[in-house]
C-alpha cells in the first residue's frame, strides 16, 4: 500500500541515520507498506549503505541486516558447516512467496520481532549476536535471543540500528534439526523448534512462534524425557489466531522430541 510520508532519504553513511521526528527505518519495505504507518512522516532507507550481505568473519559468518532473505538462502557455505540446513528450514517456514523473499530482510524480521520471525529463530538457534549501531555513535552487541523480547517488542532505543549478525563457528559447525508447524496448510508458524549440538556434546533447543519470545534451554548431552519436560514446563506460550497455547504447548512437546531425536541419533 501507498504510505502517506514527506520525504524519503537513502542513507549513504551513519550520520545519515540520525532520524529525525516522524522518521521510520526503511529495509526491503515487506512489513511497513503493509498497513497503514499512523505517525510515520518520513523514511530512511537502509539498503543504500551497501553493506555486504554475507561475508565470512573469523571461523563465523556476518550477515547483514540488509540481508535479504533470498540472499541468505542461496549463500553457499563452507562444507564444514553441518548446520547449514538449518537456514533452509527457518527460510521454508516464513510464510511468504520467492517475491516477497527477495526484499524481505534479515534484519527487518527480527527487527519487526513477530513470534513467527524465522530470522530471529535462526539467529537464536545459532547464538547468533546483533550488532547494534546506537544513535550517539556507539555500538553495542546483544545475543538475537535476548534482543527480541515480545510481540513487536525488542530491546532497540529509539534511533537504534541493527547493523549485522555474528554468527559464531561452533554453531555452524553443529548438527541440527528444525521443525515448524501451522494452524493451517500454509498458515503462519504456530510452534517453529530448532536443536543444536556443538562438536563438544552440548544441546540447545530454541523454541519459537509457540511463545512470545524465543525461549532457549542448554543441556550438557542428550536429555533425558524428565528433562525435557522440565525445560517446557512453565513457559508461557502465545496465543493468538494461529494456535490456541494449550495446542501450542502439546504440537511443540512433539516438535521438541522429534528435533532431539534427529539431532541425538
Ligand atoms: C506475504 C507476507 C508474508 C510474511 N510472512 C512473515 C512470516 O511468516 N513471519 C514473519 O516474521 N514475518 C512475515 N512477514 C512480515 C515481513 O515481511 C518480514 O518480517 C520481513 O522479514 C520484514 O523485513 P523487511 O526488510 O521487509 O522490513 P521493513 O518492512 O522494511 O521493516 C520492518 C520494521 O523493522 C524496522 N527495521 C528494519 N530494518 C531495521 C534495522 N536494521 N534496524 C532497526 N530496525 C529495522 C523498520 O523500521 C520497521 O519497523 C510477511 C510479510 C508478507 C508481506
Amino acid at each position: 500500500m501507498d504510505l502517506d510520508v514527506a520525504s524519503l532519504r537513502r542513507a549513504r553513511t551513519r550520520a545519515d541515520l540520525r532520524l529525525a521526528p516522524g522518521e521510520q527505518l526503511l529495509a526491503g519495505g515487506t512489513w511497513l507498506f503493509s498497513e497503514p504507518q499512523p505517525g510515520v512522516t518520513g523514511l530512511v532507507d537502509l539498503t543504500a549503505l551497501g553493506w555486504v550481505p554475507v561475508e565470512r568473519a573469523g571461523d563465523g559468518l556476518r550477515v547483514a541486516a540488509t540481508c535479504t532473505v533470498e540472499q541468505l538462502a542461496a549463500y553457499v557455505p563452507d562444507p564444514a558447516w553441518t548446520g547449514w540446513p538449518l537456514v533452509a528450514g527457518c527460510v521454508d517456514a516464513l510464510l511468504m512467496s520467492f517475491k516477497v523473499q527477495a526484499q524481505a530482510t534479515v534484519g527487518g524480521n527480527v527487527a519487526l520481532a513477530l513470534p513467527a520471525g524465522a530470522m530471529t529463530a535462526l539467529l537464536a538457534a545459532l547464538d547468533a549476536v546483533a550488532v547494534v549501531w546506537a544513535a550517539d555513535g556507539t555500538d553495542r552487541r546483544e545475543p538475537v535471543a535476548d534482543l527480541v523480547v515480545g510481540p513487536g517488542r525488542t530491546t532497540l532505543a529509539p534511533g537504534e540500528v541493527v547493523r549485522a549478525f555474528d554468527v559464531p563457528g561452533h554453531a555452524l559447525r553443529a548438527r541440527t534439526a528444525v521443525r515448524q508447524i501451522s494452524l493451517t496448510a500454509v498458515g503462519r508458524s504456530a510452534s517453529l523448534v530448532a536443536a543444536r549440538r556443538d562438536e563438544d556434546g552440548t544441546l540447545t533447543l530454541t523454541v519459537t512462534a509457540a511463545t512470545p519470545r524465543p525461549v532457549q534451554r542448554r543441556f550438557t548431552g542428550p536429555p533425558t524425557s524428565s528433562q525435557v519436560t522440565d525445560a517446557l514446563a512453565g513457559l508461557e506460550w502465545f496465543d493468538d489466531l494461529h494456535g490456541a497455547p494449550d495446542w501450542r504447548r502439546a504440537v511443540t512437546t512433539l516438535l521438541v522430541d522429534e528435533v532431539l531425536a534427529e539431532v541425538t541419533a
